[in-house]
C-alpha cells in the first residue's frame, strides 16, 4: 500500500497516474459535443450506489474506467459554449496547473510552518487585490472558500466593530438591535450570515432597487434614517457589485457617502463583478469600491479560476483581529511578536488550501490584462445577446446587462394567461436540460418565472445565443401546443 504514498520513491507512479487522469479529461474535453448528456438522477444514482466501496479495484486504470461511467461521461461541462447557466466559468490552464501543483505539495496556509512561500504568495496576491481595489495602505485580507464565506467573515467584522456587537461580546448584551441593509436582489448568503451571526429574523432589511436592479439610494437613506429613529443600529450596508441575477452594480459612490454620513460599515459584495478589477476598458464601473470597509471577490467566478478561489479584503487590517484566536499547538501569541506570519490569525478556517497558487500562476503566465480581456469579451457578448433579445418579439428581456447575464422569458404570440407563460418557460428550461443541447438557469422577477443566461465563456458566440433562443422557443411552443391539446 505504501506505493500509493506520494514521496521520493513513488515519483514515477505519481507521474503516470496523474498523466493518465489528465489524458482522460483531455480526451473527454476534445469529444464533448454538448454541455450535458441529459442523464437523469434515476439513471445515474443506481450506478453510483452499485459500487462497493469496501472492494477496491487496486488499479488506477480500472478506477478511472469506472469514473468515466459515473462521472466524467455525464458531468456538466462549463467549458462548452452552450453552458449558459450559473456563475461557473471555464477555467484557464495556468490555474489548473496550479491546482495540480498545490494538491501534490499540499501546503496548508494556516501557519508559516506548514506553508512557507505559500503564505508569502498569498499575501502578495491579497496586496495586489487590495491595491487594484484601492483600499489604501492599511488594507489586508485572506483567501476564503468562496463568496459565502467571505460575506460571512466581512459581516462578522462589521458586527464586532459595531457598538451593540462589542457590548454583546463584553457584557452579553443583546444583538437584537443590529440591522444589515442590502438590496432586495442581494445574494442570499447575506441572510444566511445574519443567522449564523446570531442576528434576528428581521435583521436584514431589503432595500428596493430601481428599474436597472440597482439599490435605490433614496430608499437606503430612508431606511438608515428609520433605523436611527427606531433606536436600531445599522451594522453594515451590503452593496452588490454585480448581482447574481442581473449583474447590476449598486451606485457605490452614493452608498459610500451615506455610510460615511451614518457611520456604517460598507461591505461591497463583488463576488461576480470583481472581474472588472482586471479589465482595462471597464474598471471604472467599479468606481466607489475603494471606499469600502470590506470587499468580497470570487476569483472562481470572473477570474476564470477553478473552484475554490475567493478572498475577503478589508480597509483596516486591525479589524481582522476579530477572527484571531491563539492555540499553543498552532499559532501561540509569541509568534506575533516574533513576526512569524500565520494566516490562520485572519481566517475562519484552520487547515486551508493554497488556492492562491492558481491565481499566482495565472497572473505570472497570462497577466491581469489577459484575464480582463476575457471578462470584457463576455460582457460584450451579453450586450449583443441583449440586442438580439430586445429585437425578438418572442422574448421579453428584463434589463440591459451591466456585466454578463441576461434575464428574459419566452412570450407566445397568442394571448395566454401569465401562469401558462410561467409553465412554458419552466418547461423549456427542463426540456433543454434533459436534451443536453444547452444549459440555462432560471429565476423569478416580480413573482414570474424567467430564464437566465450567465455568460462567462468567451468561446460562446452570438450565434450560440441565437441558436439556444430558438431551442427555448421551440420547447416552449411545444409545451403550449401540447397543453392546449390536453385542455381541449
Ligand atoms: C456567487 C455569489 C456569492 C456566493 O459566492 P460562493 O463563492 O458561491 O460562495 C455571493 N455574492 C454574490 C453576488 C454572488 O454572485
Amino acid at each position: 500500500m505504501r506505493s500509493h504514498l506520494l514521496n521520493d520513491l513513488t515519483a514515477e507512479h505519481y507521474r503516470r497516474s496523474v498523466t493518465e487522469g489528465v489524458e482522460r479529461v483531455a480526451a473527454r474535453l476534445a469529444t464533448t459535443e454538448r454541455p450535458f448528456t441529459g442523464v437523469t438522477v434515476d439513471a445515474l444514482a443506481p450506478r453510483v450506489e452499485r459500487i462497493d466501496l469496501d472492494r477496491p479495484l487496486h488499479d488506477t486504470t480500472a478506477a478511472l474506467d469506472e469514473l468515466e461511467e459515473i462521472y466524467l461521461r455525464d458531468a456538466v461541462y462549463f467549458h462548452h459554449p452552450r453552458y449558459l447557466a450559473h456563475l461557473n466559468c471555464p477555467v484557464v490552464i495556468p490555474a489548473v496547473l496550479g491546482e495540480a501543483v498545490l494538491s501534490a505539495v499540499n501546503s496548508s496556509l494556516d501557519t508559516w510552518d506548514q506553508s512557507a512561500g505559500g503564505t508569502l504568495i498569498e499575501r502578495r496576491l491579497i496586496d495586489w487585490t487590495t491595491a487594484r481595489i484601492g483600499l489604501g495602505p492599511a488594507a489586508d485580507g485572506v483567501f476564503t472558500s468562496g463568496g459565502t464565506q467571505s460575506n460571512l467573515q466581512a459581516l462578522l467584522l462589521a458586527r464586532e466593530e459595531s457598538k451593540p456587537g462589542r457590548a454583546a461580546w463584553e457584557e452579553g448584551a443583546s444583538l437584537a438591535s443590529l440591522r444589515i441593509l442590502a438590496s432586495e436582489v442581494s445574494h442570499f448568503s447575506v441572510k444566511k450570515s445574519a443567522k449564523l451571526l446570531g442576528l434576528g429574523q428581521d435583521a436584514v432589511i431589503p432595500v428596493p432597487v430601481d428599474q436597472d436592479k440597482r439599490m435605490r439610494t433614496v430608499a437606503l437613506a430612508h431606511e438608515l434614517e428609520r433605523c436611527r429613529q427606531d433606536g436600531l443600529t445599522p451594522m453594515a450596508v451590503v452593496a452588490t457589485a454585480g448581482t447574481t441575477d442581473f449583474g447590476s452594480i449598486d451606485p457605490l459612490p452614493e452608498i459610500a457617502e451615506l455610510c460615511a454620513r451614518y457611520g456604517v460599515w460598507l461591505h461591497v459584495d463583488a463576488a461576480y463583478g470583481c472581474g472588472l478589477l482586471a479589465s482595462v476598458r471597464h474598471r471604472d464601473r467599479l468606481a466607489g469600491i475603494e471606499r469600502a470597509d470590506s470587499v468580497t471577490v470570487d476569483y472562481h467566478k470572473s477570474f476564470f479560476q477553478p473552484v475554490s478561489s475567493s478572498a475577503v479584503l478589508v480597509r483596516d487590517a486591525a479589524t481582522l483581529r476579530h477572527a484571531t484566536y491563539h492555540a499553543e499547538y498552532l499559532n501561540p501569541r509569541r509568534m506575533v511578536e516574533e513576526r512569524i506570519p500565520n494566516q490562520v490569525d485572519k481566517s475562519l478556517q484552520t487547515t486551508r488550501r493554497f488556492d492562491a497558487l492558481k491565481l499566482w500562476l495565472t497572473l505570472r503566465t497570462m497577466g491581469a490584462d489577459g484575464i480582463g480581456e476575457l471578462f470584457d469579451e463576455v460582457c460584450d457578448l451579453a450586450r449583443e445577446g441583449w440586442r438580439l433579445l430586445a429585437a425578438d418579439p418572442r422574448f421579453d428581456v428584463v434589463v440591459e446587462p451591466a456585466l454578463s447575464t441576461l434575464v428574459f422569458r419566452y412570450i407566445p404570440a397568442a394571448v395566454t394567461g401569465p401562469d401558462r407563460i410561467d409553465r412554458a418557460n419552466l418547461y423549456a428550461r427542463k426540456a433543454l436540460f434533459a436534451s443536453g443541447d444547452a444549459v440555462v438557469a432560471g429565476t423569478k422577477v416580480g413573482g414570474r418565472h424567467f430564464l437566465k443566461f450567465t455568460l462567462l465563456n468567451p468561446e460562446t458566440t452570438a450565434a450560440d445565443i441565437a441558436a439556444v433562443l430558438d431551442l427555448i422557443a421551440g420547447h416552449a411552443e411545444q409545451y403550449l401546443g401540447e397543453s392546449l391539446d390536453r385542455a381541449s
